[in-house]
């Protein structure tokens, strides 16, 4: 992992493919440090990562060839903070329908999608959506967007299009069926990097850095017998 002593943590972006440019300018837009990540090397100066909306089959290939697949993985199943929209929803998701069936997914958010679940003559729309946390309505794009047909208990839906939940979180993994990075509206990128700063200071109290009492030799319990003398 990642040491996080900084106080601005630095925001990795997948730029394998898709829209990653936009989620760079939203994110340096609110003063973020965003670093486009496209080798291991670079997955490991980052705390956190973005994976953008694009293809999930093509993303799924250039994964495998970047050897970006097991890095990336690993740092999920270490805590890092993740932030998937619409392609990179696909990408965390568990259960894939209607995808390819050698697509690579990581696996670690609860709940199914579907492959353009919103269907062919709608396969694009936008509509403003309530958010959990958010005081005012936010402009939601959906291009050949996922849609999650069922997510588990441990997944708490932010908001919801029509009863379908579109902005889910569980633990440090955030995902989005839709584009918030194409609209001039940084909220969710802020309500994503403040995660990654709870994400890493729950990291840090759970990681102290000398040895604590609990590295000590436990005290006995019952009083010792005396010392053995040294010239003994
Ligand atoms: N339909 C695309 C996929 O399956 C996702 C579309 C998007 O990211 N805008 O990967």
């Amino acid at each position: 992992m990642r040491p996080t002593s900084r106080a601005a943590p630095s925001i990795g972006v997948l730029a394998l493919q898709g829209a990653f440019r936009a989620h760079v300018e939203r994110l340096r837009a609110i003063d973020a440090e965003a670093v486009e990540v496209r080798t291991p090397a670079q997955l490991a100066t980052v705390d956190a990562l973005v994976m953008p909306g694009g293809e999930s089959s093509t993303m799924s290939n250039l994964l495998t060839s970047s050897g970006l697949l097991a890095p990336i993985a690993e740092r999920i199943a270490d805590g890092m903070a993740v932030f998937g929209t619409c392609a990179g929803m696909i990408l965390l998701a568990e259960k894939i329908l209607d995808g390819r069936d050698d697509q690579q997914h990581f696996g670690v958010l609860d709940i199914t999608v579907r492959r353009n679940g919103y269907g062919r003559q709608i396969d694009s729309f936008e509509t403003d959506l309530a958010i959990d946390g958010l005081d005012e309505p936010f402009h939601g794009m959906f291009i050949r967007a996922p849609k999650v047909e069922s997510a588990g208990p441990d997944v708490d839906v932010l908001a919801r299009r029509d009863g379908d939940p579109v902005l889910v979180r569980q633990g440090a993994v955030l995902a989005a069926s839709f584009h918030p990075e194409l609209t001039p509206d940084s909220r969710l990128h802020e309500l994503f990097v403040a995660m990654v700063g709870d994400v890493a200071r729950s990291q840090r109290s759970r990681m102290p850095t000398r040895p604590g009492p609990a590295a000590a030799p436990a005290p006995s319990p019952t009083p010792s017998a005396p010392a053995p003398s040294e010239t003994e």
